[in-house]
């Protein structure tokens, strides 16, 4: 089947299980009935996705409260106590972040509860969504590791483990989310790809890399307008990926300032190309969602399209992400008669 349709991970928690319209949402629920509301929530994503006939369906990141902290939680060898301030993404944020003390260990499975839920409700190809040993190493700072490097290597055994855990849970595609590569350039083709390649070791099911410019938060807006009007960050990057084991790259796309052409340089790989813009609140018409696949198709083969959400889109408000999520299934059923 062409251009199958997925999300990149996130999806809006319904306001009765956290505060609605933020990334970092307190939760409104405790002990066994916050459990409970997570599985809940679970439950009417998956729906969601379904009924707007998405192909590669996830648990909406419904258990986690952040991307990076969801799984940090599940981690030992970590002061969560005395955070400490630190800058972020190059700089481009300070962040009060907890401190890396000890040797880093598992406390036990991070994702298996809603893997397992997710996996026992649905038919459809499951994904489940990890952040990558880059971006965690860049989201902590370091009193033990005395090295960036190695610190990510060791949080990429961790990943690893949870990464064939999740895969024997019937998980199909294992995502890395690594916002982190298009601020470190430089050092993905040097440690990146590598510290990746340990995270996906062993594994037989798909695995995937989203990478991001960043969610319309103040500090990405002013970022992204420093950029110039063609972003091309991902050319450094894109060749060092097209060579790696990774199966997918997830990329943004429409109403996106990186030059679609750069996507040439990822021969091989599946593409997740963005169709839907996360960043505003205007729902796409089936039409643009064509057009943008069909611009992409000059330069990716159509059977390597799959048709994604630029990013997350847990900060967004639920009713607009809902008739998104209807845009992208509309949009890709269009697509199929056009490039049939
Ligand atoms: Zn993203």
């Amino acid at each position: 089947m062409l251009f199958p349709a997925t999300v990149a991970g996130s999806l809006p928690k319904p306001s009765w299980l956290a505060e609605p319209d933020k990334l970092w949402p307190q939760w409104r629920l405790q002990g066994a009935d916050l459990a409970q509301g997570k599985l809940d929530a679970t439950l009417l994503a998956l729906k969601l996705q379904e009924d707007a006939g998405l192909d590669i369906v996830g648990d909406g990141e419904q258990s986690r409260q952040h991307f990076v902290h969801g799984f940090l939680e599940f981690v030992d060898g970590i002061d969560f106590a005395h955070k400490v301030e630190m800058g972020i993404r190059g700089d481009r944020y300070k962040a009060m972040v907890p401190v890396v003390n000890g040797a880093l260990t598992l406390k036990g499975r991070v994702h298996q509860t809603e893997a397992k839920f997710a996996r026992a409700h649905t038919r459809k190809q499951l994904k489940i969504t990890l952040p990558g040993p880059m971006t965690i190493s860049d989201t902590v700072a370091d009193s033990h590791y005395g090295d960036k490097i190695k610190m990510a290597m060791a949080f990429a055994d961790l990943l690893n483990k949870e990464a064939r855990a999740l895969e024997a849970d019937g998980v199909d595609v294992i995502q890395f989310d690594e916002p982190a590569f298009n601020v470190f350039m430089g050092e993905v083709s040097g440690w990146g790809i590598e510290a990746l390649h340990r995270a996906i070791d062993g594994l037989k099911c798909t695995t995937a890399v989203h990478i991001c410019y960043g969610y319309g938060i103040k500090a990405n807006i002013d970022w992204k307008n420093s950029l110039g009007t063609e972003w091309k960050q991902y050319e450094e990057i894109f060749p060092a990926l097209a060579k790696s084991r990774i199966n997918q790259i997830s990329i943004e796309a429409i109403n996106s300032r990186v030059p679609l052409k750069l996507m040439s340089l990822l021969e091989g790989k599946d593409i997740l190309v963005g169709v839907i813009d996360v960043a505003n609140d205007t729902v796409e018409t089936p039409e643009q969602i064509v057009q943008v696949i069909g611009e992409v198709m000059k330069f990716v083969p159509k059977e390597r399209i799959v048709a994604c959400t630029n990013c997350g889109m847990a900060p967004m408000h639920r009713d607009v992400a809902e008739a998104k999520l209807v845009a992208l299934g509309k949009g890709v059923a269009l697509a199929r008669e056009t490039y049939a």
